[in-house]
């Protein structure tokens, strides 16, 4: 079959992977001027499917009534006072956090990250790409004694579920990670998720697509999905800035998608922009990088070694489609890399020397993905990755590809389709 897959992120290069290796033909497209552009080159980095929380829950439908009206939380909402799509996803996330829709929505989500980990590390097998991969586990830090054990008792579901976490109190956690030697007597301890994982997924999914290149695949950049032709049931071609693209089925998997594109699809696709900060700083004192990834639990900022680089994200703002930023934006990531690991990075002119961007989580409101088709029969969805698409891709890139084949996934789809509309 002739498949095309519009948005080559994430989802979109790991889902052009499966199809080639299925014996299809299979174009793959993207706006920007190469593959990874936008979220999936910026990311955290972290493959995390032991923290597969859902945001929404009961305790995220306080912040998100404050994050209303005040500017000053974790969770940030910016101008959006008049967007009718931002109050008509609220609506469906506050709903999500009552607390039996938690533990469906919860339970649900595990299932399908822990598929997507394993995937991912058939795909990284089998394709043999490189993207500075560690699996030496994760770190969860916290600052105070009371925040440690907090954090500890809520991941009681996930042991239960039989994730395995060692809690580290400070001198272990110095003798796991000498890295964090200079910001020790900050720190309280950390959780060590032994499961977790984390690599550069930019460079993933372009060592990934170079590779299916030269199986098949058909690559075009710089070029953007403007409408689609539908005739009946069907889509009949998608209309891009180079031209129109006819094909047998369509992909779609464009991340957060424009709202006048988004109502040509025939799909409900609840999916809103959640953005964050990305900085990638050149490490000047490589003997002090940290070993693994981690996450500043206090703070909610992330770090991750990518080679002789440091990546470090956060973030949680919901303003609307624009992209746009400032220097000052980035100021709380460097000040995290300059607490907890001195002198690693530039502090004055790391930030010129930095590769830095607000790239948008395609959020749903539970958190989870949505695969399958809509009104039309021809037109099949990979969105919805949100939070976590690093360590969903993999999974949902199998799942998309085996319901094109007729295919049964290996695992249930409930609350993971998407409805037609
Ligand atoms: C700050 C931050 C940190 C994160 N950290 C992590 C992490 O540590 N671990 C993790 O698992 N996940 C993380 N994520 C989430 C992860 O990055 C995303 O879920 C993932 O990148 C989504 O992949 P995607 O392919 O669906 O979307 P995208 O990466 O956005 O790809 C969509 C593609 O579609 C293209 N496109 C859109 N519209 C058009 C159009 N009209 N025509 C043509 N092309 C179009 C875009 O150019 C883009 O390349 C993080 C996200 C953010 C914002």
């Amino acid at each position: 079959m002739r498949i095309v897959v519009l948005g080559a992120g994430l989802a979109g290069v790991t889902t052009a992977w499966r199809l080639v290796q299925d014996g299809h033909e299979v174009t793959l497209i993207d706006r920007a001027a190469r593959v990874a552009d936008a979220a999936s080159e910026t990311n955290g980095g972290i493959v995390s499917a032991s923290r597969a929380f859902p945001w929404a829950s009961p305790q995220m439908h306080k912040t998100f009534m404050r994050a209303l009206t005040r500017n000053d939380q974790a969770v940030r909402v910016m101008l959006l006072r008049w967007d009718p799509a931002f109050w008509a996803w609220g609506l469906r996330f506050l709903a999500a956090c009552r607390p039996e829709r938690y533990a469906e929505i919860l339970d649900r989500k595990v299932r399908f990250v822990r598929y997507a980990q394993e995937e991912l590390a058939l795909l990284a097998a089998e394709s043999g790409v490189q993207f500075h991969r560690r699996q030496e586990g994760v770190l969860y830090l916290y600052r105070s004694a009371a925040a440690l054990e907090a954090g500890d008792r809520k991941l009681d579901p996930m042991r239960r579920l039989g994730f395995e976490f060692r809690v580290l109190d400070r001198a272990a956690l110095l003798r796991a990670e000498p890295s964090l030697a200079a910001s020790a007597d900050k720190l309280a301890g950390a959780v060590l998720s032994v499961s977790d994982e984390s690599g550069e997924s930019g460079l993933f999914c372009r060592e990934l697509a170079a590779l299916a290149q030269v199986r098949g695949l058909m690559v075009r950049t710089g070029c953007e999905v403007r409408r689609i032709d539908v005739e009946g049931s069907r889509v009949t071609g998608v209309h891009t800035s180079t031209g129109r693209i006819v094909a047998d089925a369509y992909v779609c998997a464009l991340g957060v998608i424009a709202p006048q594109l988004a109502r040509q699809l025939g799909a409900d696709l609840p999916i809103y922009p959640v953005r964050g900060y990305s900085a990638t700083v050149p490490m000047q004192r490589p003997e002090r990088a940290p070993t693994r990834a981690g996450i500043d639990e206090t703070r909610l900022i992330a770090w991750c070694p990518m080679g002789d680089r440091l990546r470090i994200t956060g973030g949680a703002e919901f303003a609307g489609w624009g992209r746009k930023s400032r220097l000052a934006d980035y100021t709380r990531l460097f000040d995290l890399a300059e607490d907890l690991f001195p002198g690693l990075i530039d502090r004055v002119r790391g930030p010129v020397n930095s590769a830095l961007s607000v790239c948008q989580r395609p959020m749903t409101p539970e958190s989870t993905p949505l695969f399958g088709t809509g009104r039309y029969e021809n037109l099949w969805f990979n969105v919805g990755l949100g939070h976590m698409g690093w360590t969903m891709a993999a999974g949902a890139a199998r799942i998309t590809a085996d319901l094109i084949a007729g295919r049964y996934p290996a695992i249930l789809l409930d609350g993971l389709r998407i409805k037609a509309r």
